[in-house]
């Protein structure tokens, strides 16, 4: 969090980034991640990993270490 100058208050939120078409739904960032952003969703008979809590994310980089397709990146 931090001011503009003039007292507006601004979320700074830094998660990386979830490509879903990449992603395999190996669940491999789900068990790396501290903070348990990560949930495993099926949809249209595709599994997948979906950021359900970005909030929590410390930035420590491990998921995007971890994943096998490289899904999981800083910059769009
Ligand atoms: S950067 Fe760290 S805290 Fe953030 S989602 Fe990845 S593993 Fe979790
Ligand atoms: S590690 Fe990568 S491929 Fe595996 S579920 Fe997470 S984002 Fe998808």
């Amino acid at each position: 969090m931090e001011t503009d100058g003039v007292g507006t208050v601004v979320s700074l939120l830094v998660v990386p980034t979830l490509n879903v078409i990449l992603c395999s739904g190996c669940g491999q960032c789900v068990a790396a991640c501290p903070n348990k952003i990560f949930t495993l969703e099926t949809i249209r008979f595709h599994k997948n990993a979906m950021i359900t809590h970005p909030e929590l994310c410390n930035a420590c980089g491990r998921c995007v270490k971890t994943c096998p397709v490289a899904a999981l990146l800083w910059d769009p």
